[in-house]
């Protein structure tokens, strides 16, 4: 017999434990793809049990479902248009009180949910003691009980689900939210008006309909009620009633409503939730007497970041060390193997040195985004934004941009993907403008670079300042949006606190090794087509005549090695007069190239900067991504080899006389690599979040302000007297 299919939704708040869940549930067996019309990511997963196959489908996080943002919108269409048989409500059993809140809008919407009381371990820990068994019976819903991360509990949860499917559940019904006298009478009379309306009959519930009608969600209204002349009579019997609640509480009906169920939540808490030990919140209360501290705060936070940069520097200059030697290694090998020739060049010159040049850094960003995770899991995150809150309103932003932009220093793709947590459109168009400018770890993989090549033991520091640039440019670009394009008042809003937890290593890992893979996927894709592009580019045309007959004077210098028997120094300077001539001879080759015209042909418009052609280069094919500034260098300063023919680090060749590229050029480069736009990815993903004017302004001013900030820079540091 086939088995039947089923299809379940997860539900829950940000940090519930959604996607742990979700993984327990489905392991390996998903697909991440985007709602209709929207960039919101859909993950669905399969599975099957007892007989069953189950799609599973995890809904965005969210604190509700009043579509006010779009990811809550997303949810409840979702819920909506899509029906899914079983919607398990994910809650946090520690935070129960703040969880039910879309516990409640799941339950008005009708929906078949399971109540999964989640973070269990923590319960018990902070001594929360929940009575599930009436807590089904109150809400209607069977619940269950399980640890995440650790995929405890998952078995219930289907056992539970198919039993819902079988409509065995004897707690299951679907329980009203009651909002108290004045409401709920209107709602029923509502309701009635609903049923006699007959183009409604696609909403799920017409309580819930009435609701949101009397809530006046005009979204709402417009997606049920098509029918004009039936709208016309429903809306004026809902501003009669609307008038009549206003008089009798002196208040909206939203207001009311939403007080009503927070009153019901907190009816349920009584019922069914004691504490063993004290206030499950006075932990975190007192260390947040120090963390949030209005002015200890600050200087905290700032080290805490200041120490993930210097850890991000110098603990990975160890394990870079190791993969540069590796990169050699293989460099060399696939030398010895590959017979000399156009192949020979492609594979050592074009995708070894372009992709190694690359991997080098994969250290450092795990580094880094070992940080980010663990400042973000333990609950830190949060309470940084709830400390940059006076600060973002000083930039006419609040608190709530500064989790995209702190995700920013990550990659600044997801980052404008989370700014649509933002509930006003003004905040999110502002913040997606400015977090390109947060320094995302492609970026940091050219600090450590030219840091380590030019600032030996300052090298951390530079890195930090650098990016204190970016954050001081954000300053100074969000100054003049707010005075130009975004004039509005910003947004009250409420910060959420999540407790402080002790971030798990596995959990913490795994964001580690996700950022890694997308890093290593990078390098075997785009960065290695772009490294082997590069290199044909600086390949070809070979120039028609040399300024000397390389060729015959290198064979010639040769035989003169195989021949004649000459003392160890007589060696030692052909040696060197042969490398000289292969480097000459390349580098003349190169600026004959395409990529040398290409390079020569900007020059002017850098110069300025104290750039010459080859760094030219490498700042137009870094449009792509940050990686390929530095697989470029790979390409165009590899191409020469060292005195002793082994490769040289690109280190090394960076730091070469004939270069020229001295500490002040260098923090030039990095000033304008900070400041000009990050990606491709990123250019697109303003386009899909933003339209086409924000995504065109976003490159122009970042380039205006890269070439004025470098020149600054550069002429600034000249006139000073450094070099
Ligand atoms: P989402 O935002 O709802 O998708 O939540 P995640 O699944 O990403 O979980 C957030 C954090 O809570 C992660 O660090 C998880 O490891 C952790 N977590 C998830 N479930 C549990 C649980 O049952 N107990 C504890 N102690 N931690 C959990
Ligand atoms: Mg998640």
């Amino acid at each position: 017999m086939a088995n039947r299919k089923i299809r379940i939704a997860l539900a829950g708040n940000p940090n519930s434990g959604k996607t742990s869940i979700f993984n327990a549930l489905t392991g390996a067996h998903q697909k991440v793809g985007n709602y209709p019309g929207v960039t919101v990511e859909k993950r669905v997963g399969f599975g099957s049990y007892n007989g069953y196959d189950i799609e599973f489908v995890d809904l965005p996080g969210t604190y509700s479902l009043n579509a006010y943002s779009t990811d809550e919108k997303v949810a409840r269409d979702y819920l909506i248009d899509f029906k899914p048989d079983v919607v398990i409500n994910i809650v946090d059993s520690g935070n129960l009180e703040r969880n039910l809140y879309l516990t409640t809008q799941l339950l008005e919407l009708e929906c078949d949910i399971i109540i999964d009381l989640n973070m269990w371990d923590e319960a018990q820990r902070m001594g929360i003691h929940i009575d599930r068994a009436k807590l089904s019976r109150l809400l209607g819903a069977p619940t269950v009980t399980t640890i995440g991360h650790r995929g405890s509990g998952v078995r219930d949860l289907l056992q539970a689900a198919v039993d819902l499917v079988e409509n065995k559940h004897q707690d299951h019904r679907h329980a009203p939210v009651s909002y108290g006298s004045h409401i709920d009478d209107l709602v029923v009379d509502l309701t009635k008006n609903i049923e006699k309306c007959k183009s409604c009959g696609m909403c799920p519930s017409r309580r819930w309909l009435a609701v949101k009608l009397l809530e006046g969600d005009i979204q709402t209204e417009s997606k049920f009620i098509k029918d004009s002349s039936e709208l016309d009579k429903l809306q004026k019997s809902i501003r009669k009633k609307v008038r009549h609640v206003k008089r009798a509480t002196g208040e909206d009906p939203d207001v009311i409503l939403t007080d009503g169920r927070y009153g019901y939540i907190s009816g349920i808490m009584k019922e069914v939730v004691s504490h063993k030990i004290g206030d499950r919140m006075k932990q975190s209360r007192q260390i947040d007497a120090v963390l949030t501290h209005r002015l200890l705060g600050y200087p905290i936070f700032l080290f805490l970041i200041w120490l993930i940069f210097q850890a991000t520097f110098v603990l990975g200059s160890y394990p870079m060390e190791w993969i540069e030697a590796g990169v050699a290694v293989l460099s060399n090998a696939a030398d010895s193997v590959i017979p000399d020739g156009f192949i020979n060049d492609l594979i050592v010159d074009g995708a070894i040195a372009g992709c190694g040049a690359v991997l080098v850094f994969l250290p450092n960003i795990m580094i880094l985004f070992l940080g980010i995770a663990a400042l973000e899991d333990s609950g830190y995150m949060a309470r940084a934004a709830f400390l940059m809150d006076r600060l973002m309103h000083a930039l006419g932003l609040h608190g709530k941009s500064f989790i995209p932009m702190i995700m920013g220093f990550g990659c600044n793709v997801p980052a404008i993907m989370a700014t649509r947590t933002l509930e006003s459109e003004r905040d999110r168009i502002m913040t997606i403008l400015l977090i390109p400018l947060m320094s995302c770890s492609a970026r940091l993989a050219v600090y450590v670079l030219f840091a380590g090549a030019f600032f030996g033991a300052m090298a951390g520091n530079v890195i930090f300042g650098i990016y204190l640039l970016g954050i001081a440019a954000a300053v100074g670009i969000a100054q003049i949006l707010r005075k130009t394009l975004f004039r509005q008042e910003v947004a009250p809003f409420v910060m959420e606190l999540p407790p402080y937890r002790i971030p798990t290593i596995k959990s913490v890992f795994m964001h580690m090794w996700e950022r890694a893979s997308i890093y290593l996927k990078k390098i075997g894709g785009i960065i290695l087509v772009a490294s082997v592009v590069i290199w044909l580019m600086g390949y070809f045309p070979k120039p028609d005549n040399y300024s000397q007959d390389f060729d015959s004077k290198i064979e010639n210098l040769q035989t003169q090695l195989e021949t004649r028997a000459i003392s160890q120094a007589e060696q030692q300077r052909i040696d060197n007069e042969i490398s000289e001539l292969k480097t000459t001879k390349s580098s003349e080759e190169i600026q004959k190239s395409y990529i040398g015209k290409i390079g020569k042909g900007i020059v002017p418009v850098i110069e300025p900067l104290g750039f010459d052609w080859k760094l030219g280069v490498s700042l137009i094919t870094g449009f792509v991504a940050k990686e390929i500034v530095i697989s470029t260098m790979g390409v165009l300063y590899q191409i020469g080899e060292g005195a002793d023919g082994e490769s040289q680090g690109l280190t090394d060749a960076l730091k070469a006389p004939e270069n020229n590229i001295s500490p002040l050029k260098s923090l030039a480069f990095l000033v304008f690599v900070l400041l000009y736009t990050p990606c491709v990815g990123t250019i697109i993903a303003i386009k899909r979040e933003a339209g086409l004017k924000i995504m065109i302004l976003s490159v122009v001013y970042q380039m205006i302000l890269a070439w004025s900030m470098a020149f600054v820079f550069y002429q600034g540091g000249k006139l000073l007297g450094f070099n």
